[in-house]
């Protein structure tokens, strides 16, 4: 046995939903090889104390955009449309170099907050996995793929920029590291991309065995538009062109109709809830309940750093909570356990690792997080994952694990040259993405 951790509170999120306190884990080849009330037998080489800790399946961050961590808190206070040109703008000035720091300091947030697997769209897969496959964290990698011109233009996926990109991506990095990394399809949106993409990255996704990450029905207006436009809702009119054939991670789905969650549920298709940043930005929420009730699986995340302000899983658990609270009008709806469980399991699912990681169960990776229960706020704890999801935040991780790799504890980053990076943001990416415009 290569770690022991003793003497911990097991928040386990396995089928029974056990919790196990004065308990030990035992980790043998990156893998969660004992659970039980008393030690192993096997004598570890490394013992973790557990005591005072909480121990959870890592997080699940199931919608995030790390390149543009680099834009943290520009504009927060802006409107929609004025913060989404800014944004295009500066986005488009995210170098590889820029987009290097700034997904090596989005990461740190990441593990920091004990997030040991992130989905992310974007437009520089390579880039991102190059960090990825170093940081030593878990990533379902996408490329955000925008198709701007109508169809009387031929399209040949062999020679589509976004395209090439994406295969290249899956040709170098699909199931790198034992599958540590997954390479996913994806695209955009469905106002900014048209059929004859959907057409051929389902295909393809389809004949690589692929995910697809995508934004869907986040705002009222490219719903109404979609309508208007064709006579089909989108998740209609992406389903004619066999987008759902592949599992999809849809990120808001705040405005689904009961026939497109119908859909989507027969499809096995996950909608990603982000509550802070649909909020943040004056979006309306993910409608969960509906969605679970229609057969989709949902999922957490936090949308990237500037939607959001800050990539704390922790914060998403409890505002979710809170908001159906406050929507239901009564604090017996959506009990504590499903936030977690959807910042889980459901995240494990969404990636299509729900047999890998998600829950602490013997045979699943290692991928654990330890939270410091020993502060001011979180005593006394007279139940566990209510303590997890209504007074803990992300700060409160003492110990962040991905296949039995500690990645952060007490303020360390083995994996990670954090003021190499900051350097690197400060004195590169930053001069380089603000820089002002030359007419
Ligand atoms: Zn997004």
């Amino acid at each position: 046995m290569d770690t022991l951790i003793a003497n911990v509170t097991l928040v386990t999120m396995n089928e029974k939903m056990e919790t196990l306190f004065g308990a030990y884990l035992g980790i043998t080849d990156g893998k969660i090889a004992y659970i039980g009330k008393t030690a192993p037998e096997d004598q570890p080489e490394t013992i973790i104390d557990g005591t005072g800790m909480v121990a959870i399946p890592g997080l699940v961050n199931c919608h995030t955009h790390l390149p543009t961590a680099v834009l943290r808190n520009f504009l927060d206070d802006s409107s929609k449309a004025e913060a989404l040109e800014q944004l295009l703008l500066r986005q488009s000035k995210i170098d590889e170099r820029a987009g290097r720091a700034a997904i090596g300091l989005a990461i740190a947030e990441c593990l920091r907050f004990g997030i040991t697997s992130v989905s992310d769209l974007y437009y520089s897969p390579d880039v991102t996995a190059q960090v990825v496959a170093d940081a030593g964290m878990k990533a379902n990698i996408a490329l955000a793929a925008t198709r701007f011109v109508d169809d009387s233009e031929d399209f040949d996926f062999d020679t589509d920029p976004g395209c090439k990109m994406l295969a290249d991506a899956v040709e170098k990095w699909h199931n790198y590291d034992h599958g540590r990394i997954k390479i996913d399809a994806g695209i955009h949106a469905e106002f900014t991309s048209n059929h004859q993409l959907w057409d051929a990255l389902s295909a393809y996704a389809a004949e690589q065995g692929l995910g697809l990450q995508m934004h869907l029905a986040e705002s009222a207006e490219e719903v109404a538009d979609c309508e208007e436009r064709t006579g089909l809702t989108q998740a209609e009119l992406l389903n004619c062109h066999g987008v759902f054939r592949v599992p999809v991670t849809a990120a808001s789905c705040a405005h689904l109709t009961e026939t497109e969650q119908k859909l989507l549920g027969k499809a096995k298709a996950s909608a990603v809830a982000l509550p802070i940043a649909a909020a943040k930005q004056g979006y309306a929420s993910t409608p969960i309940t509906d969605c679970v009730k229609n057969g989709m699986n949902v999922a957490l995340g936090t949308d990237s750093a500037v939607a959001s302000g800050n990539l704390d899983l922790f914060e998403v658990m409890r505002f979710v909570a809170l908001q159906a609270r406050q929507a239901g009008g009564d604090s017996s709806v959506m009990p504590a356990v499903a936030p977690l469980m959807m910042a889980t399991v459901c995240g494990a699912r969404a990636q299509g690792r729900g047999d890998e990681c998600g829950m602490l169960k013997e045979g699943m990776d290692a991928d654990i997080v330890l939270v410091d229960f020993s502060a001011p706020h979180l005593m006394p704890c007279h139940n566990v994952v209510s303590g997890l999801v209504f007074s803990a935040k992300g700060g409160d991780v003492a110990m962040t694990m991905v296949r039995g790799k500690i990645l952060y504890q007490n303020g360390q980053f083995p994996t990670l040259d954090l003021n190499a990076i900051v350097s690197d943001i400060m004195a590169y990416a930053i001069p380089k993405v603000m820089e002002k415009e030359t007419v």
